[in-house]
């Protein structure tokens, strides 16, 4: 398979080109169609017989679009193809303050939260840098009209921490001047909680806005629900946070989804307290998005609403985030690389609900 050229870093470019016998000053304008996502057509500033040597090698574009639907909120759920044949979905969700794209990094995931329909067949494999790339620089152009994109979510398929090296390279490409140059806090990544990740991501340089999947606040009800908790404690987690926090400057956000009967009690709120207590974060409540493979719920919106009072009546800092796009089974938890009559069949069943 050939490599598509939004593998390459400017510093691979440089080298790429001057292997072509071709001026330096080449790098800057292939960077340039990478970050347009320009077909090889497109390359009209390039001399035809360096395309055809490009063309030899390499591909113009790592993902081709396969499908589309777009929800009542105007959010636009994806779904692309990869060169080798696999499914990807990613999420454009559009703002009054700016437009977002949601990415996946993984076919599939292997974590196996129990709530999550991306994890329900395991992990398949890791996207490439490149391959989670392409999904924002795709929809940038798709959407130029509305404003492109100025914000990435890491929070499709897959686990960000866990294909560790292509996330870093990827972050790096979004957010440097010869990219699209998308600011450290305008990208946010979760994670179900892998410390060693965390702390790599503070070494090595990246100070976006952290949020992790918590979900419970003890060790016994997160094993319930995600199978990494058998690996990490709550404490180690929070103790990793602190040090991103103390390392970046950067509040962390604490997901949690609430689930009816599960973990929205008065005792919640007390394990919350005591847990967070000294970590600066912000709690963002996510009412559980019904799968098709799981028969949680999510408690009435009067009970979500209730409980983020509570939180806040013990001096947390807390929201119930707007779920965009569960009328097209593109909202959190609910990607799983379907078709769009599967798609629009979910959406039925989620309006029954
Ligand atoms: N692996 C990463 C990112 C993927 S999921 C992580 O675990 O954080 C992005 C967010 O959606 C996570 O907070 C995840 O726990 C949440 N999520 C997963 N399934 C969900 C569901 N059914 N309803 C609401 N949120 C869900």
């Amino acid at each position: 398979m050939k490599t598509p050229l939004a593998e390459f870093t400017m510093d691979e470019l440089t080298t790429l080109v001057s292997s072509c016998g071709e001026p330096k000053y080449r790098a800057a304008q292939l960077m340039r169609h990478i970050t347009a996502f320009d077909a090889f057509s497109e390359y009209s500033d390039l001399p035809k017989k360096f395309i055809a040597a490009l063309k030899e090698n390499y591909v113009d574009r790592a993902v081709k679009e396969k499908t589309r639907v777009t929800a009542s909120d105007g959010a636009i759920r994806y779904l692309f193809e990869t060169q080798n044949g696999d499914l990807i979905e990613s999420v454009f969700l559009p703002h009054d303050y700016g437009n977002s794209v949601c990415v996946s990094c993984q076919v599939g995931c292997g974590m196996g939260c129990v709530f999550c329909a991306s994890g329900h067949y395991g992990l398949k494999r890791s996207l490439t840098a490149g391959e989670i790339l392409s999904q924002v620089l795709y929809i940038a152009r798709d959407r130029k009209a509305c404003g492109g994109v100025n914000k990435i979510v890491m929070m499709g398929s897959g686990e960000p921490l866990a294909n560790y090296d292509n996330t870093l390279k990827f972050l790096r490409f979004v957010n440097s001047e010869h990219g699209i140059n998308i600011g450290m806090r305008s990208i946010s990544i979760s994670t179900c909680g892998l410390p060693n990740g965390i702390e790599s991501l503070w070494r090595d340089s990246i100070a976006c806005t952290l949020s992790l999947s918590l979900h419970a606040a003890t060790d016994i009800k997160r094993k319930k629900i995600m199978r990494v908790a058998e690996n990490y404690t709550v404490n180690q987690l929070v103790s990793a946070l602190k040090t991103y926090f103390d390392n970046t400057g950067r509040r962390v956000i604490i997901e949690y989804i609430l689930i009816g009967g599960f973990n929205d009690g008065a005792d919640d709120v007390a394990a919350l307290k005591t847990l967070l207590s000294g970590l600066c974060c912000h709690v963002n409540l996510i009412p559980l998005n019904p799968t098709d493979h799981c028969d949680l719920k999510p408690p009435s919106k009067k009970r979500a609403y209730e409980f983020c009072e509570k939180l806040k009546s013990v001096g947390l800092s807390a929201s119930v985030r707007r779920s965009m796009g569960s009328d097209v089974a593109g909202a959190c938890g609910q990607l799983k690389n379907r078709t769009v009559e599967e798609c629009k069949a979910s959406a039925v069943e989620n309006y029954k609900k």
